[in-house]
This record gives C-alpha cells, structure tokens and sequence, in this order.
C-alpha cells in the first residue's frame, strides 16, 4: 500500500545520519513513484516531487542538523498544502442553510446526513431538518427514519410523492414554518454515473440553491473516486467533500488525487458506521496518516525546538580539540530526556511500537548510566583516560552499580566518542542511537 512504498522511500532518510544530493534525489523519485501508485495524476505527483526539491534546496537541507528528518518534513507540509493547506468550515449562513448531499449510490449519503444533522445539533446548537429525496429505493425513506429517530431529529418525506425537486422544495417551506434552520437534502445515487441521474441532482440544486452542496465518496474506491468527483463537480461545482469509509486501513491516497484534480476542500470524513463517527477534516492529520510516518513529525519537531544549536557547536568544538568528556555525556543525556520519556520516544517511531512490544523499556533508562557520571570526580569526567580499575571499583561503590556496568558504560563512551570524532559533524546528534548500537 501507500504508506509501505512511502516507508521505503523514507527508510534512506530515517536510517542514514548523513545524505547526499543523489539520496535526496531518489527518494523524492521513490516519493513520486507512491503517489502514481496510489493513484495522483502524474503532473501532480511530477508537480510535488519539484516543488519539495525546490524547498529542500531554498533550506539547504543537506547542511542542517538533522537533514532526512527536515525533508521528510517538507513532504508532509507540501502535502498538507495539496490537501487544502486548512481546515474548510461549512457554510452556515442561510435561513435556513440549505446542505445538499450528492454522490454515487453507497457512498454513505444517508449515513453521513445523520451523522452531519447529529454533529449540528449536538456541537453547532442547531436545529436540523432531514428530508428524504431518494425516491427509488422503497427501503430509503425508512433508513433515513430510522437514522433520524435514533438521533432525535425529524425527517421530512412524502411518500407518495415522486418529485424530488417539489419534495425538497416542500421541506424547505416546512423548515422555515417550524424553526428548522438547517436542512440537509438526502438524495439518491446511482452504482454509477448515468445521465439521468445527473440530471435529477442538477434539477435539485439548481430549484434549492443550497448554501452547501457536499460530494460524498467511499475512499476506498481509489481513482474511480477521481472520476467520479470530476462528473459530478462538473454538474454541480460542489462547495465540498464528504470522505467515507476512512476507518481500518484505507490510508486515503483518494483524498489527495480528489483535491487537486477539482479543487474543492474536503470538510468532513466518516469513520464508521455509527453516528458518532465523524471527523471535521484536518488536511495535515491526513497528511501524516498518508505517509504512515506515525507521528515522526511531532518526534522531529520536538527535537528540533530541544536541541540548542549553540551547545551543538561547543560540542563540536570540544570533540575536534579531544575534549569531549562524561560532563559532555551527561549534558547530551539531559537534551535526549528533555524531548520526552523513553516509552513516549520509541512509541512515536513507526514500526517501533510494535516491535518493542513485549521489551520492557524503562523510564529512566539512563538512570544508572547517570548515577555513575554523578560518582566520578571532577577530573575524571575532564580525563576518561585515568580512570583504571581501583577508580572504577570506587564508582561502582559510589553509584550503587557492579563494576561491570561502569565498564560497559566506559565502552559506551570511547566508542561514541570515536564514532564523533570520525564523523566531525555535529556532535552527538543522534545519541540513542549511537548507545543502542
Ligand atoms: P448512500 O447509498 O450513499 O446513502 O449510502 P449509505 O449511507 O446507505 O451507506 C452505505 C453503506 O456504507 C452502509 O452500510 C453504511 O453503514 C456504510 N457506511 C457509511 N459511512 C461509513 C463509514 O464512514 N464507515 C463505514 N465503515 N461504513 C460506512
Ligand atoms: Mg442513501
């Protein structure tokens, strides 16, 4: 799916401390390879790639302090952008507001006209009307009853009527009599697109002129979603998108391709059944939940606003001298635990949560690696080198630790402190990982 070629295309940037323009390169090619698989129209995924590369040049990524993750960044923030950049309201204004529901039959139009009445009346203090313009389906005025009762909102139809156009007409006057100050037009669908459906809707919209006309689509239908948002936009040049179905795995690759082939925003997603489940759309949620990058970016953020570039550059200075030592060690284990504790950590790195599951990660895993330091002297944290056995042993004593653990925390430390020197680049960027080997 998607997210696992878009995991792929990352794998270079997470699992690498340094980059190249050439992995750059081909990860925005691996990046542009998911979005034609998932079905964005191949300007657009052309279009992105470019626009990142772009970014990432105008940044001067490749000399910044943590490079994979900035870029890996601007692909979520360009994405977000493709995605409508921000949150759409709906258009309230009418007395009352007039929704009509579009889209094929199966999307979820009935499902998500409860669902939006129930949001309306429970979050927005509105009273909501519900009308019943599906007149094909004989079951279709019992399911929007049904929807209705179990929310507590009336619902409009006339039975015997088979005029949607003076139905929804005849419950808008029956709205502005009774106080209702939304009305939401259920309509009915085809399994796909056909001419006289088309022109049913158009005949609708065009006798209501309703302040919101909302395109419902099951985004689990991947580039037929596309097609079918273009012939109704067509039609009806919606103000909106109502994404359906977005619970379990869809990942809604949809979202991005819809957007940008009609450019309308997508205001709302269904996520189950229920009439509880629904979600005022946030472009840059989905952005994350298309990448699969767990929340990578908040675990990139807060590093970013943690690590003091000033200390950076002192470090730098101290390793290239040879004088990084334990007080040094000591400082970058606080900048490490200031982002937050060790489960909340592994929890955010995607794959990492399930594959350290069943290991018991401590809290305060630098505990005794901190009780230790806290047991040398001064000139032993300066001066590693003096530390021998009878010193060690005294450590150990002190700290409340074995020998063999100063030990392995002495190793720890010669071997970061060559990996630093080797690398001549920031110091001790990486820490954790360096420990865990
Ligand atoms: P309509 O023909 O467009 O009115 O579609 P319906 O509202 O009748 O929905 C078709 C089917 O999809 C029904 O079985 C709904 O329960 C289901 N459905 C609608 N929205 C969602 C959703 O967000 N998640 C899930 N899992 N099912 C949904
Ligand atoms: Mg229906």
């Amino acid at each position: 799916n998607l997210s696992e070629k878009l995991d792929k295309a990352f794998h270079i940037l997470k699992g690498h401390g340094k980059i190249t323009e050439v992995n750059v390169a081909d990860t925005l090619k691996e990046v542009r390879r998911a979005l034609l698989d998932a079905d964005v129209n191949f300007k657009i995924a052309k279009d992105f790639t470019a626009r990142v590369k772009d970014k990432a040049i105008g940044q001067d990524v490749l000399t910044t302090l943590q490079p994979g993750q900035l870029l890996v960044k601007l692909v979520k923030d360009e994405l977000t952008e493709l995605m409508g950049g921000d949150v759409a309201g709906i258009n309230l204004q009418g007395t009352p507001s007039v929704i009509l529901m579009s889209g094929l039959q199966g999307s979820g139009k009935t499902t998500f006209s409860g669902k939006l009445a129930n949001y309306l009346q429970t979050k927005k203090n509105k009273k909501p009307l519900l009308v019943a313009c599906d007149i094909y389906r004989p079951a279709a005025i019992n399911q929007l009853n049904v929807v209705g009762d179990s929310i507590g909102v009336e619902v409009y139809s006339e039975p015997e009527n088979k005029n949607p156009v003076e139905i929804a007409q005849n419950a808008i006057k029956h709205a502005k009599a009774n106080g209702f100050n939304v009305v939401i037009v259920d309509t009915a669908g085809r399994l796909a697109v056909d001419q006289e459906m088309m022109d049913e809707i158009a005949r609708v919209h065009a006798a209501i002129k309703p302040q919101e006309t909302l395109f419902v689509v099951d985004s689990m239908t991947g580039q037929d979603a596309v097609n079918t948002a273009k012939a109704f936009n067509d039609i009806l040049n919606f103000d909106g998108v109502i994404l359906t179905k977005l619970d379990g795995d869809t990942r809604g690759g949809a979202a991005l391709s819809i957007k940008s082939v009609v450019n309308k925003p997508i205001k709302f997603v269904g996520t189950g059944e229920k009439m509880e489940a629904i979600d005022v759309f946030y472009p840059d949620r989905m952005a994350e939940r298309i990448l699969g990058m767990g929340d990578v970016v908040s675990l990139v953020e807060r590093a970013q606003e943690q690590f003091d570039e000033e200390e950076a550059r002192k470090l730098q200075k101290k390793i290239a001298k040879n004088e990084f030592g334990f007080d040094d060690f000591l400082t970058q284990i606080q900048q490490v635990k200031k982002m937050g504790n060790m489960k909340d950590l592994v929890g955010m790195i995607p794959g990492a949560s399930k594959a350290m599951k069943d290991v018991e990660i401590e809290d305060d895993a630098f505990k005794h690696i901190e009780a230790i330091i806290y047991s040398m002297t001064p000139i032993e944290r300066k001066k590693p080198a003096l530390i021998d056995v009878k010193r060690k042993a005294r450590i150990a004593k002190g700290s409340g630790t074995k020998i063999e653990q100063v030990n392995q925390l002495m190793k720890q430390f010669d071997q970061m402190s060559k990996m630093m020197k080797m690398m001549q680049g920031p110091g001790g960027k990486n820490l954790m990982k360096m420990m865990g080997g």
